[in-house]
């Protein structure tokens, strides 16, 4: 292994700001120490002395991939027309080829953005396959979608899924409550949309609304669809029992599901730009954590995104910073070992303990020194230690 001490302004992790000036001293991929370059103390090495904050690299909880083709998309008037005039017609033209292509675009801009794993949402199993063959850890979830007359489809097509691969029942609006049922029940990793926008709620209890009225236009919505006794966050939870499950955005929840989130094993993955990019405001994620929901964060597809060329939950942070979210501590926790945990990774790999760490990154090239500095910048982070490769057992 080599040996190698690093010298830098700041280092941080999910614990907050732990020093400034900070240093790192590593054997191979094994943090030694980490804290102030006295506490360090004296080595027989000479440091390598970078400007910037050093951190570990983060999970993305919820990133859709295979829509990395076609870059950043307007945002619409509306939800369902997004829907209507930006995804389908990207799904439907998009040759295997593309996808495949597309794919690798995400993993490359993944990987651009300090990513160590992802929660990634695969619109076929060949999808799952190609992220599971890359450098990212983490879980592929594939995609069904079943109301009513289409759910026996949706069933069998989740009995195909092979491991190690999950299953993401789409949403509430788009998958019947069996099929949640049934994805719950195979013990799989299971994620989903949840909470996303007013309309859904509309659609499952009343069966009326936008989401229904395009739903029937093409053709997903029949009149075997059963409408929910319940709200959805409520229906899942009380069949959900205490399994894990991701749930992206729930950007809309009610007071009592602040404790009722709390009790369960489910993980916010909350995509602040991509709920930004669709008109939801004040996501009570300080909240939630506060109250002991687990939080983590996900950039949701490329589309949505305000940065061409990487895929990363550091400008998610940033995003937040710009909110007003000061707590370094909240923010790495969110981007790094929340998501961790939601994908049955190891969260050490995503800290400065001593032990393995799955890399670092260095956020320096703009000069930054501080968190503070760190987070008003747009620049990439710097890989100052390469991925861990999945083999790599420590
Ligand atoms: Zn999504």
């Amino acid at each position: 292994m080599t040996r190698k001490l690093i010298h830098c302004d700041t280092i941080a992790d999910y614990r907050g700001i732990l020093a400034s000036p900070g240093a790192v001293l590593l054997d191979g991929h094994n943090v030694v120490a980490a804290g102030s370059p006295e506490e360090i103390g004296a080595t027989d090495l000479q440091p390598t002395r970078v400007r910037g904050m050093v951190i570990p690299p983060f999970a993305n909880v919820h990133s859709h991939l295979d829509l990395s083709g076609v870059g950043i998309q307007p945002p619409e008037d509306s939800f369902v027309s997004w829907v209507e005039h930006t995804i389908t017609p990207i799904r439907k033209m998009s040759s295997k080829e593309e996808v495949h292509a597309a794919t690798d675009r995400g993993i490359e801009f993944a990987l651009a953005g300090g990513t160590a794993m992802v929660g990634d949402i695969a619109s076929t199993v060949a999808v799952a396959k190609q992220v599971h063959a890359s450098v990212l850890r983490g879980v592929s979830f594939v995609e069904v979608f079943g109301l009513g007359s289409r759910e026996t489809a949706a069933m069998d097509a989740i009995d195909s899924i092979p491991s190690p691969f999950g299953v993401s029942p789409h949403a509430p609006y788009s998958c019947g409550l069996d099929v949640f049922r049934k994805a719950f029940g195979t013990g799989k990793p299971v994620a989903t949309h949840l909470a996303e926008l007013p309309e859904e709620f509309e659609a499952t209890m009343q069966g009326e609304g936008p989401l229904v009225a395009f739903s029937k236009k093409v053709g997903a919505w029949n009149d075997k669809v059963k409408k929910w006794n319940s709200h959805p966050i409520d229906a899942l939870v009380t069949n959900l029992e205490h399994r894990k499950l991701i749930t992206a955005h729930v950007n809309y929840i009610e007071d009592h599901h602040l404790e009722q989130l709390a009790k369960t094993n489910i993980t916010v993955a909350f995509c602040p730009r991509a709920s930004a990019y669709f008109g939801h405001t004040n996501h009570r994620y300080e909240e939630m954590h506060a109250r002991g929901v687990s939080v983590a964060l996900g950039t949701d597809s490329l589309i949505c995104l305000d940065t061409p060329e990487r895929i990363s939950v550091v400008d998610e942070m940033r995003f937040l910073y710009k909110q007003g979210c000061r707590d370094a501590s909240l923010l790495l926790r969110m981007a790094t070992v929340n998501g961790a945990e939601a994908l049955d990774e190891d969260p050490t790999l995503l800290t400065l303990e001593e032990g393995c760490v799955a890399g670092l990154l260095l956020l320096g090239s703009e000069g930054e020194a501080t968190f503070d500095q760190a987070m008003q910048s747009t620049a990439p982070p710097t890989w100052i230690l390469p991925l861990l490769s999945k083999k790599q057992v420590f």
